[in-house]
């Protein structure tokens, strides 16, 4: 075992660092600006925190795991000085867009640095091919009303759009609402390149495009710190809102896998909740009716009166129908579904937490009789049409579950995928067992690369194994601008 590094019982380093004031001091003259490098504890906190809290499971791994200081550069030059600054120290490196992830990714498990890149923040442009050029930093709604004004609009964005950032999407998140019509970030070429900064002796700026975004997509900031984007986008539609609530689920549930899956509804959205989700939507309680099923559709506003006579025709009663002007839209549909149904059901009740799952088109509905059949109310239909690579529309889930243990909660996962149920669980706490984790390892071969000591947010890629240490250089330890 190398000086400075011990096993944890996964076999995986574990950094023993301490920072301390000449650290710091180093760090503001690389950024060249001691305001941009923030240690007041409860700053750090907060910037040490996402909504890993979903999750009870997480919850007893990452309470009280803080970093020692965070730092926001303004470009990628101040991002490779910081990390060679870093690498030199052995000192972790956990990259954080807004913090809005939902496994606790921007969590730094090893304490150190935060670098916070909330301040890169610029659209160099939405180019004439509808393909946004972008630092990180830019929140996604920024972006996307950006692109409304010259005749585009993102193919699909999380429900955190106000909130969230791009880099972070890129890193952490799938996809959300679009994704009934364009697939999530690794489908249909949306992420067409991206600029990374290494965690190296000398870091470098490498471009990965085409196939080889896929190397960091996903990969939580463990293996490059996304630094420039480009970003395909879809010409902008007109769209409406527009609630339909159902006497059963499965009535719900037919009319909107119907919506989702037929090319000729040009849709945004499809969400479909069970019975008493609903209830749990105090301030769109408008579309809520008692006891029903209810569904949630941004659909072209040219077939709006025609999706309300297929929706009266089907049992359907509509709760809400309007133009929607854009994200101040009021109410915001998309603010109820994706990870945001999940984020009401624990306002209503802190026991509630959730599934990612993956239906069977073929099986569905006996899926769907099994688990309630099973589980009964500890598990409750919250649906997402998603398109998949190969242009099938297919049943996602985020159910809502009602936690009884761990133990439960893993006996569900485990018949889950024995009905033919697949589950990316939120649960775990690094990219392999998140579900999307990719099993050509390119991930991996490119942490392997481009972070070869494992600083990049450690702990959090389960399958990496880092190098036998060397002691540094004094040239490596300088501080440089
Ligand atoms: C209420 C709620 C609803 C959600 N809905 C959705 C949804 O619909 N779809 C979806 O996909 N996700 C969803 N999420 C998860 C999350 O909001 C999104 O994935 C979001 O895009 C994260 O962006 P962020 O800027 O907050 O990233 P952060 O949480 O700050 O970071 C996420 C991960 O990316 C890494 N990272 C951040 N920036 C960079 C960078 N520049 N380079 C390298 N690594 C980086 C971080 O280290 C971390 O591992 C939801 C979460 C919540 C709490």
């Amino acid at each position: 075992m190398k000086h400075g590094e011990k096993e944890n019982t996964q076999s995986l380093a574990v950094y023993e660092h301490s920072m301390d004031s000449t650290h710091i001091a180093a760090l503001a003259t690389i950024l060249g600006d001691e305001s941009r490098v923030l240690t007041q504890p409860q700053v750090v906190r907060r910037l040490s925190r996402d909504f890993y809290w979903y999750s009870p499971v997480l919850r007893k791994q990452l309470d009280g795991k803080v970093a020692e200081v965070a730092v926001q550069p303004l470009t990628a030059a101040e991002i490779q000085g910081t990390l060679r600054f870093c690498h030199a120290h052995d000192l972790p490196v956990t990259v954080r867009g807004a913090g809005a992830g939902n496994y606790g990714q921007a969590v730094p498990r090893q304490g150190g640095v935060v670098l916070d890149l909330a301040r890169m923040d610029k659209i160099e442009a939405i180019q004439p091919d509808g393909v946004a050029v972008c630092e990180p930093g830019v929140r996604i709604g920024v972006l996307e009303n950006e692109a409304r004004q010259v005749g585009w609009e993102l193919r699909c964005y999380p429900s955190t759009i106000i909130k969230a950032s791009v880099g972070g999407f890129l890193a952490g998140g799938s996809g959300g609402v679009g994704s009934v019509a364009h697939g999530g970030l690794r489908d249909f070429g949306t992420v067409r390149a991206m600029e990374i900064v290494t965690m190296e002796a000398v870091p470098r700026i490498v471009r990965h495009e085409g196939e080889a975004v896929h190397d960091i997509l996903h990969a939580w900031g463990t293996n490059g710190v996304i630094t420039r984007i480009w970003l395909a986008l879809t010409p902008a539609v007109d769209w409406s809102q527009c609630s339909v609530a159902f006497d059963t689920f499965d009535a719900a549930f037919d009319f909107s896998e119907r919506i989702a899956t037929a090319e000729s509804w040009t849709k945004r959205l499809v969400t479909t909740f069970e019975w008493p989700i609903p209830s749990f939507f105090a301030p769109v309680k408008q579309c809520v009716l008692e006891g029903k099923a209810l569904v949630f559709f941004m659909i072209a506003s040219s077939q709006l009166v025609a999706l309300e006579t297929e929706a009266r025709a089907a049992g359907g009663i509509i709760t809400f129908s309007g133009v929607y002007p854009g994200l101040r839209a009021i109410p915001l549909l998309s603010d109820y579904t994706w990870n945001h149904t999940t984020l009401w059901a624990l306002k209503s009740d802190p026991t509630y937490t959730y599934l990612q799952t993956g239906f069977n088109p073929e099986t569905v509905r006996d899926q769907f009789l099994k688990l309630k059949q099973r589980f009964g109310d500890e598990i409750l239909f919250h649906i997402e049409f998603m398109k998949n690579s190969t242009g099938r529309v297919l049943p996602g889930a985020i159910p809502v579950v009602y936690y009884v243990s761990e133990k439960r909660l893993n006996e569900m996962i485990d018949y889950c995928w024995e009905i033919g149920v697949s589950v990316a669980n939120p649960h775990v706490n690094n990219v392999e067992g998140g579900g999307r984790y990719r099993p050509d390892n390119v991930q991996l071969l490119a942490k392997q690369r481009y972070d070869p000591k494992g600083l990049l947010n450690p702990g959090k890629m389960v399958t990496f194994r880092s190098e036998p240490r060397h002691q540094p250089t004094a040239e490596e330890t300088a501080p440089t601008r």
